[in-house]
């Protein structure tokens, strides 16, 4: 049975936590963003603040095996300067038993990366000859899982999933773990927050709903495009996926990003659009230029009239002036990927553009404003817009799997 962070009596338990620590570290191993783990604080403060322990959990990185570069050890001085608590590290989470039993209410303690083990992915590493030797290798990861899995589970009272940005993974931390703790799992602040925004957009939000879906590839955001026509009432398509459609149009699109394969479904899903009374608006005046560089020649053009040699970058102001319209009449506004090449400063006004419409919708408008993924993120971040927005996901690949209608592991392994 699900329990719930603010309800449940940790007293005198243990809770073994998982948390989504992986954060950018520089090569002098210093924190370059501590967003993630600023994030998790409120989780494991409640714990201690109601008489109980915490046990920390978390990857970092992508290590095959253990690194010292991917230790959390690096990161320790600021959860204990974030958290006003006494915190300890166990260097193998798999050998943990003597601190976790000389660990004290009120005190952390954080586990080595569980993915310096394959156990917690469950995935075999390294090379093999052949499938049946992949295969077997499996199989082995498989079965030591679950005395992975049973040793982590076995240092605590209780289990909170606090890692969004991991729900839809079935690792043994994720989901796995779940199991041993059937009357006592439930999720952190920070999956309870996002899963509320997640759901009151799709479910009950005050209309009209607009989506301003960018970023490069018709092909990785069709799934969601379509999936969102059942909430939203207008559609804003940007970035380098609107060229496919425009070439599937007859336009002339230049040298810019186009899925060829893909024309044909970008013309079914406008198609199903109008059939679900879904507004598009796909941007029209671009900023093109004649080089993927900062200081190349740039001019604005309809995005269906782009000269040989020349590509589409950014939105142009007319387009943004036309998406502002929109936007400041809607009363929720979902928002995932950029309008332009964002990591290129020349072509990133549109991307921050959005985010200050989505601030000041938010402001003026009391629209529900729910921004995903890495880049939007980052522009509502780096625009100093974080909090005028109401809502921050932390987890790209998991809201958009949320968002498709998929089951993610760590969600359903607590409300199981
Ligand atoms: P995604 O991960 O699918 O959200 O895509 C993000 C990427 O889309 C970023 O790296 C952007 O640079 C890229 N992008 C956005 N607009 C364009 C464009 N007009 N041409 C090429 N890439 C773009």
């Amino acid at each position: 049975m699900q329990q719930f962070i603010d309800t449940y009596d940790f007293a005198g338990k243990k809770a073994i936590v998982r948390v989504d620590f992986n954060v950018p570290l520089n090569e002098k191993m210093e924190i370059t963003d501590d967003t993630r783990i600023r994030a998790a604080i409120p989780t494991l403060k409640k714990v201690i603040e109601k008489g109980g322990a915490v046990i920390v959990m978390s990857h970092l990185g992508r290590p095959k095996g253990v690194t010292e570069k991917f230790s959390l050890k690096h990161i320790l001085g600021r959860v204990e300067e974030l958290l006003g608590a006494p915190v300890k590290f166990a260097d193998d989470c798999q050998a943990a038993d003597a601190q976790v039993a000389a660990l004290k209410m009120g005190e952390c303690l954080v586990l080595e990366n569980l993915r310096f083990y394959a156990e917690e992915e469950g995935k075999p590493r390294g090379e093999f000859a052949t499938d049946e030797e992949k295969k077997a290798a499996k199989a082995v990861v498989k079965e030591n899982q679950k005395e992975f899995v049973k040793k982590l589970a076995s240092y605590a009272d209780c289990y909170i999933n606090d890692a969004f940005g991991t729900a839809h993974r079935a690792h043994a931390s994720t989901a796995l773990i779940a199991d041993y703790f059937p009357n006592d799992k439930m999720f952190g602040y920070v999956m309870e927050g996002e899963i509320k925004a997640i759901d009151h957009v799709l479910k009950t939000p005050e209309h009209p709903v607009t989506a301003i879906v960018g970023g490069a590839k018709v092909s990785s955001k069709i799934t969601i495009i379509e999936k969102l026509f059942d909430a939203v009432d207008n559609m804003i398509i940007g970035g380098g996926m609107v060229y496919t459609f425009k070439k599937a149009q007859g336009g002339q699109i230049g040298r810019s990003l186009c899925e060829d394969d893909q024309m044909q479904l970008a013309l079914d899903t406008l198609k199903k659009a109008e059939e679900k009374g879904v507004k598009i608006y796909l941007s029209k005046e671009v900023v093109i230029a004649d080089d993927f560089s900062n200081d190349a020649n740039t001019k604005i053009c309809l995005n269906s009239e782009i000269p040989d040699g020349w590509e589409g970058m950014d939105a142009a102001p007319s387009t943004l002036a036309m998406w502002e319209e929109v936007l400041m009449n809607s009363k929720t506004i979902l928002w995932n990927g950029p309008v332009g090449v964002f990591e290129i400063p020349a072509f990133a006004k549109g991307t921050n553009r959005i985010a200050e419409i989505l601030a000041k919708a938010t402001a003026e408008n009391g629209a529900f404003t729910l921004v995903g993924g890495g880049d939007s993120v980052a522009a509502v971040t780096q625009m100093g817009y974080a909090n005028k927005v109401s809502y921050v996901s932390t987890g790209g690949g998991a809201m958009l799997e949320y968002l498709e209608g998929k089951e993610l592991p760590g969600i359903a392994a607590i409300r199981k």
